[in-house]
């Protein structure tokens, strides 16, 4: 992990992508400090306060959370003097995964089962113990600006594209933008309750801001071309999977049958199949907040990696 500075005051706490987990975090060092996003667990983001107490002149007194996953908003409660800023839906969908669980998953490495034990290897750098769900207190619906003492910081409400509650935060002046898991660079994005038409509208808005600087959710730092590069992965995989859903073909078989070209250079390829199965569900017309059978999903990743 690695804190760099990318504008006066604005800096990024990057991950190197090494799987599942990985996603980067912001801080805006003004006015009180405010962070963008926590790690999955409590001890990455202990190292992720070491690192950034060496820059804060405070610590900050505000985080907001791009979306509900876990590894943007687990280690929240290790900022105890700060509010949760985060949209309403983001605040739902706290109640959706639980630690305890992913702790147990994550004790399945000799599994007989070995979709279990895959799993179970990718959540080993993670430790999911002591975490108490500490949601958004101070919730938004649109958009919400703040003034850290001369630094606009605006919350733009963009979802529902990679989860309901998808919230992006722009910086004007320094031309900045922390995209959450709206924009996931050289890895393969996942997404969950939302729609392709959303996050693809979600990226548009972000090219819209004219960003020079952008943090993705997962990945390294980019520009505008990152998000257009993973539109064009959105666009391409969406219509790939409309045409073999209307051959008929299931999710699996599409998934296999894909040409990834270039994407497939991309971390975990094989996180195709749950792109594919919200193409699927789209075309059968089902509601973009239907439950997601996420342990299935896994399992057919599992199975597509096996096959690729
Ligand atoms: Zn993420």
């Amino acid at each position: 992990m690695e804190v760099r500075e990318i504008a006066r005051n604005v800096f990024a706490c990057l991950q190197e992508d090494r799987g599942l987990g990985y996603s980067n975090s912001g801080l805006v060092d003004r006015g009180g400090g405010l962070v963008v996003d926590t790690f999955w667990d409590l001890p990455h983001t202990r190292e992720m306060i070491a690192h950034y107490a060496r820059v804060w002149t405070e610590p900050p007194r505000r985080v907001v959370n791009t979306h509900a996953n876990g590894d943007h908003c687990w280690g929240n409660q290790l900022f105890p003097q700060a509010e949760i800023i985060g949209h309403r839906l983001c605040a739902a969908g706290f109640a959706k995964e639980s630690p305890a669980m992913l702790q147990a998953l994550r004790g399945a490495v000799s599994s007989d089962d070995p979709a279990a034990s895959s799993l179970a290897r990718k959540l080993a750098d993670w430790d999911f113990s002591g975490i108490e769900l500490r949601p958004p207190d101070r919730l938004i619906e649109d958009r919400l600006a703040l003034d850290l003492d001369g630094v606009t910081v605006e919350l733009l409400y963009v979802g529902p594209a990679h989860t309901a509650g998808d919230v992006i935060v722009h910086l004007p002046d320094q031309r900045v933008v922390f995209t959450g898991d709206v924009l996931f660079r050289r890895c393969t994005p996942v997404g969950w309750d939302g729609t392709y038409d959303r996050w693809i509208a979600a990226l548009d808005t972000i090219v819209a801001l004219g960003p020079e600087q952008i943090v993705p959710g997962h990945g390294p730092l980019c520009g505008v071309d990152g998000v257009k590069e993973m539109k064009a992965y959105l666009q391409y995989v969406r219509s790939e999977s409309q045409r073999f859903f209307a051959r008929g073909l299931s999710a699996m078989e599409a998934a296999r049958r894909i040409d990834l070209g270039p994407y497939a250079e991309w971390t975990e390829p094989e996180r195709l199949i749950f792109n594919v199965h919200r193409a699927y569900r789209e075309a059968r017309g089902e509601p973009f907040d239907a439950p997601i059978d996420a342990l299935a999903l896994f399992r057919d990743m599992y199975e597509l990696g096996l096959g690729r």
